[in-house]
């Protein structure tokens, strides 16, 4: 496998399901699997015809079209989901492939979503991911989209009796799994079913809605950690994580972190790149810890920072900083071939503007004059 540069191993140890309930190879692959978490369990996934197919391209060491987002990361540079996986232990399952024999995901990491259901609208997310994209979507005559709801189909629970024991970390993102029962029937079958002490759970949040509820599950698990989603501060945040309200997801945050243990998840991007130090500087003066800032945003492509015009890129890099890590600073170093794909984002955003009566060169006037 050595010698395949494009092989990847996550299909042969690990899935994932979208927030619009269909099997995925990763969460950044996008192809369409046509399977579907209410309709299939994991292990029929798993074992479909769909993914030995894909298997099988990996093993003839093709690169895949589907694969965009690894391959983009790696021509960067930067890291990607492929090179992650192929330090897991992916052998023997590709032994028992060629065999033909049937597979369990065997990755230590599980990760799975609970639908799109999200009360904000982030300007680099869109309806897939969240139900209040959705809606203005259609509010606007720019079609239509469900709202999905994670409901596993009957047989997915005796999977997860196969397939739990090897795994040690859960990850669920969404739309927002705080706002959805699903997620609370999942921790609730977890503990029923003995699971629970064994796990560390991982869960992205906006943390905008914290239902009381969520503070009992204080020692049912080996550890419940909450990554909370992150991308400026105050009116900064609230322009990009459209329908935040600062003041009380601050406060929220506060409550949990009583609690729970908690960490950042800032998505770098054209929007936040020259503040990031002024996220760093607040949430380790407010809760002790940073953001890893691993997160570098690749699609859209209007907001990822290898676009910005090049005097903007040199006066984000002007600016002193303690926090912001060489690989970032080395992506605005990159030249900027052309600008289009920039200012295609802020149209978008001007568009934002006209919608919801609100001025992004108020807190980003530098881009504005670009
Ligand atoms: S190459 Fe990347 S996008 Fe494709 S399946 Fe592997 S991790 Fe996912």
């Amino acid at each position: 496998m050595e010698k395949l540069k494009h092989f990847c191993a996550l299909p042969f140890t690990q899935f994932t399901v979208s927030s619009f309930n269909e099997y995925q190879l990763c969460c950044d692959n996008m192809g369409e699997s046509g399977m579907y978490s209410d309709q299939h369990s994991i292990l029929e996934y798993f074992n479909s015809d769909y993914i030995n197919k894909q298997r099988l391209s990996f093993l003839k060491n093709k690169r895949l079209d589907i694969c965009q987002s690894c391959w983009k990361r790696e021509d960067k540079g930067l890291r990607s989901r492929r090179l992650e996986g192929l330090e897991g232990d992916y052998r023997e399952q590709v032994r028992k492939y060629k065999q033909g024999l049937p597979l369990i995901p065997n990755h230590p990491i599980f990760k799975i979503k609970f639908g799109n259901l999200c009360n904000l609208r982030c300007i680099m997310c869109g309806p897939q991911s969240s139900s209040a994209w959705a809606q203005h979507k259609e509010k606007h005559n720019e079609g239509e989209w469900p709202i999905y709801d994670n409901t596993f189909n009957a047989r997915t629970y005796e999977d997860l009796k196969e397939i739990l024991p090897a795994v040690t970390r859960i990850i669920i993102s969404g739309g927002e799994p705080l706002m959805n029962d699903r997620y609370y029937e999942f921790l609730e079958w977890l503990i029923g079913h003995g699971f629970s002490k064994k796990l560390k759970i991982s869960t992205l949040t906006n943390a905008t809605k914290i239902p009381q509820h969520l503070y009992q599950y204080k020692s049912a698990f080996e550890k419940l950690h909450f990554n909370i989603s992150i991308d400026g501060i105050d009116k900064k945040e609230e322009y990009i994580r459209a329908g935040t309200f600062w003041e009380k997801k601050i406060e929220n945050i506060k409550k949990l972190q009583i609690v729970y243990p908690i960490g950042f998840e800032v998505t770098v991007q054209t929007l936040n790149v020259g503040y990031l130090d002024d996220i760093q500087k607040y949430l380790k003066e407010n809760f002790g810890r940073v953001s890893p800032l691993t997160n570098i945003l690749v699609t859209p492509d209007y907001f990822n920072i290898v676009y910005l015009p090049k005097e903007i890129k040199e006066f984000y890099l002007s600016k002193p900083t303690t926090y912001v890590p060489n690989r970032i600073k080395n992506l605005l170093k990159t030249p900027t071939k052309n600008d289009k794909m920039f200012h295609r984002g802020m149209n978008f955003l001007r568009l934002c503007d006209k919608r919801n009566n609100t001025n992004f060169s108020d807190e980003w006037p530098e881009l504005d004059y670009v």
